[in-house]
C-alpha cells in the first residue's frame, strides 16, 4: 500500500470515529474490524470471492447480510459511509408487529390480519398488498429474533404511538435508545460473522453502477473509494439496500418539486443511489409521485411544533391565503399531514397572541419567551401590534387573515368551531403584540422506489424480472408498506423483515444457479 493510500485509510478511520461519536458510537465498528474493513478497494481489476453483494450496511442491509451468511453464503457488504447502521443511527427505531411473544405475554389481543387491515385502511388502499401481507405475517418472527439477539424494548412496548394514527391494537415497540437500541445488537451479530470470515465489510466505498451481462443479469458492482479509485466486484446476486432519496435535491426536484424546500432531517446518504442504479439496470421506479413531508419544522430556525396529546396550542394555523385549514388539535397526525400536503409550497404560519407568549405556551419544542424574542430579532418570527400589521409583515392577504382571526375568536366565545371541530377553544387571539411563526415540512422518508415482486426481485416496467437483482428497505419506497400515509413502525420493521427475506430468496436463486451450472457440467461430461 502506498504512503498516500495509508494516509487515506487513516483519514477514513479518523472520520469514522468522529462521526461515530457524533451520530452515536454504535454505528462505528470495533477498531480492529474497522481496520480490516475500510480496506481500499485499490485494484482496478475485478475482485471478489463473494456469492452475494449487499449494497448498504443499514437497517435492511445488516439483517440481510446476517441472514445470507447464516445460510452458508459468502457476503460482501459495501457502504459509502465510514460507519454502519445507516438511518438507524438517528431513527426513532419504532417497529410494529402483531402476535410477537412480547405482545402475547402482555395479553394484548391482535393478529397479523388486523395489522394488515389497519395498514391498508390508513394507507388508503394504495399499499402493495402482497408485500404488506408478507411483512405483517413475518413481523412477529422478526421482533422475536431481535429480542433473541439482545434488543431491549421499553417496558411499555408494545403500545400505541402518538406520532402517527393509532392502530386498532397496541403493537408498536421501541428501545430506550430508539434506532440505536436495534443497531447495537445488530452490530454485534454482524461482527461475529465478519470475524468468522462469512461477511466482508467495505466501508467508505460508494457503489456507482450495477454490472450486467449481455442478457441483463446483474453480475456485480462498480465502486469508487474515498479517493476516487475505481474497482469492481463480481457476485452471483446483488441486493440493493441503499435507503431512500430524501436527501437528494435533484430527485426531489424531478419527482416532487413541491416538497423540495422542506427541511431534510434524514442523513445525507439517502441520496437515492439505489433507485438510480436500479433504473439504469432496467428496473421500474414506482410511487415516485408521492412524498410525505411532515408538518411542524420551523422555517429558518431550530425547533418543531409540539402536537396533541403532548401539547394543545393556544394558537391557530393559517395558510398563505390567510385561512385556517385543519383542526390544530386533531388527535390524528394523518389528518394534519394530509391537510399540510394540500397547502401551497407546504408552508403555513402559527399565529399566537401575547397571552400565549406570557404563559410560555408557544408550542415549539424548547422555545420559551426569550427564544421567541430572539427569533423575532432574527426576523424568523414576525411580531406586530395588530393582526392587520402582522398580515402585512407576513406577506399574506390581510382581509382573509382578519376574517379568520375574528371567526376563530367567535368560536372561542360560542365554544363551537363549526369549520374544523376543534374542541379546546380556551383563549381568543385578541391581546397584542401578535406573533407569526413560519412552519414548513421535514423530510424523513421517501415513498417512491424500486418495483419488486414478492420475492424482492427487481422488475422492469414490463414485469420482467431482472435476474440477480434484489432490493429491500426504503429503496423499494415506503408507499409499498404505507400507501399514501405514514404508519407507525412500518419502515424500520419491514426493512429488517424484507431485508432478511430478500437475502433468503437471493440465496435460493444462487443455489438454483449453482445446481443449474452443476447439472450442465454433468450433462456435458
Ligand atoms: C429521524 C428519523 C426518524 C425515523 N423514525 C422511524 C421510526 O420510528 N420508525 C420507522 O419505521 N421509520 C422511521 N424512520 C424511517 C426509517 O428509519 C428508515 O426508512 C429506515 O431506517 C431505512 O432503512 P434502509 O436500510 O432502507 O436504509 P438506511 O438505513 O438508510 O441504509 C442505507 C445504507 O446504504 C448506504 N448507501 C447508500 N448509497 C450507497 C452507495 N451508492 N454505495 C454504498 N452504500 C450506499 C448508506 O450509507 C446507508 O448506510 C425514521 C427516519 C428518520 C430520518
Amino acid at each position: 500500500m502506498s504512503k498516500e493510500e495509508t494516509l487515506d485509510r487513516r483519514r477514513a478511520i479518523k472520520r469514522t470515529v468522529a462521526l461515530g461519536v457524533g451520530i452515536g458510537a454504535l454505528g462505528a465498528m470495533s477498531p480492529r474490524l474497522l481496520q480490516a474493513n475500510t480496506a481500499d478497494p485499490g485494484q482496478t481489476s475485478s475482485n471478489s470471492d463473494a456469492d452475494l453483494i449487499i449494497v448498504g450496511a443499514g437497517n435492511a442491509g445488516i439483517p440481510a447480510a446476517i441472514q445470507a451468511a447464516d445460510l452458508g453464503f459468502k457476503v460482501l457488504l459495501v457502504d459509502k459511509n465510514p460507519f454502519i447502521g445507516g438511518m438507524l443511527n438517528i431513527s426513532g427505531g419504532h417497529i410494529s408487529g402483531a402476535d410477537s411473544k412480547l405482545q402475547i405475554e402482555k395479553g394484548i389481543e391482535d393478529s397479523p390480519a388486523q395489522h394488515y387491515r389497519d395498514c391498508m385502511r390508513m394507507g388508503k388502499y394504495s399499499n402493495n398488498s402482497e408485500l404488506l401481507k408478507i411483512a405483517v405475517e413475518n413481523a412477529a418472527a422478526m421482533i422475536d429474533w431481535l429480542v433473541e439477539i439482545g434488543v431491549e424494548f421499553t417496558p411499555e412496548s408494545p403500545a400505541f404511538e402518538d406520532d402517527h394514527e393509532h392502530y386498532s391494537s397496541a403493537r408498536t415497540y421501541w428501545g430506550p435508545d430508539y434506532g440505536r437500541s436495534l443497531l447495537g445488537p445488530l452490530r454485534l451479530e454482524l461482527e461475529k460473522r465478519i470475524e468468522r470470515g462469512d461477511i466482508n465489510l467495505l466501508l467508505s466505498t460508494t457503489v456507482i453502477k450495477l454490472l450486467q451481462d449481455d442478457a441483463g443479469t446483474v453480475t456485480g458492482i462498480a465502486v469508487e473509494n474515498g479517493s476516487g479509485k475505481a474497482s469492481s466486484y463480481m457476485a452471483k446476486a446483488v441486493i440493493l439496500t441503499t435507503g431512500g432519496y430524501g436527501a437528494s435535491q435533484a430527485l426531489k426536484e424531478k419527482y416532487n418539486p413541491n416538497i423540495a424546500k422542506s427541511k431534510v432531517v434524514c442523513l445525507p446518504h439517502a441520496s437515492g443511489d439505489g433507485l438510480i442504479m436500479a433504473q439504469q439496470a432496467g428496473a421500474e421506479l414506482i410511487n415516485m409521485d408521492h412524498f410525505v413531508s411532515f408538518p411542524g419544522a420551523i422555517n429558518g430556525a431550530r425547533g418543531r411544533l409540539i402536537f396533541p396529546p403532548t401539547h394543545y396550542s393556544q394558537g391557530i394555523w393559517v395558510n398563505k391565503k390567510g385561512e385556517r385549514f385543519v383542526n390544530e388539535h386533531s388527535m390524528n397526525p394523518d389528518e394534519r399531514e394530509r391537510a399540510f400536503l394540500a397547502q401551497t409550497d407546504f408552508g403555513y404560519f402559527m399565529i399566537l397572541d401575547n397571552k400565549a407568549k406570557m404563559n410560555d405556551e408557544i408550542g415549539v419544542k424548547g422555545w420559551n419567551q426569550q427564544e421567541l424574542d430572539r427569533q423575532v430579532s432574527k426576523g424568523v418570527v414576525k411580531k406586530a401590534n395588530s393582526i392587520r400589521e402582522l398580515g402585512r409583515k407576513m406577506g399574506i392577504p390581510v382581509k382573509p387573515l382578519l376574517a379568520t382571526v375574528t371567526e376563530y375568536n367567535q368560536a372561542v366565545f360560542t365554544k363551537v368551531d363549526e369549520k374544523f371541530n376543534r374542541h379546546r377553544l380556551d383563549s381568543p387571539i385578541n391581546e397584542g403584540p401578535f406573533y407569526s411563526i413560519p412552519i414548513t415540512g421535514s423530510i424523513l422518508i421517501s415513498h417512491g422506489g424500486v418495483a419488486v415482486n414478492p420475492l424482492m426481485q427487481a422488475i422492469e416496467p414490463s414485469g420482467k424480472i431482472i435476474d440477480g437483482l434484489y432490493a429491500a428497505g426504503e429503496t423499494i419506497g415506503s408507499a409499498q408498506m404505507m400507501g399514501t400515509a405514514v404508519l407507525s413502525g412500518m419502515s424500520v420493521g419491514p426493512a429488517i423483515t424484507l431485508g432478511r427475506i430478500a437475502a433468503r430468496n437471493a440465496c435460493q436463486y444462487m443455489q438454483y444457479q449453482n445446481n443449474r451450472v452443476a447439472s450442465c457440467l454433468i450433462t456435458e461430461t
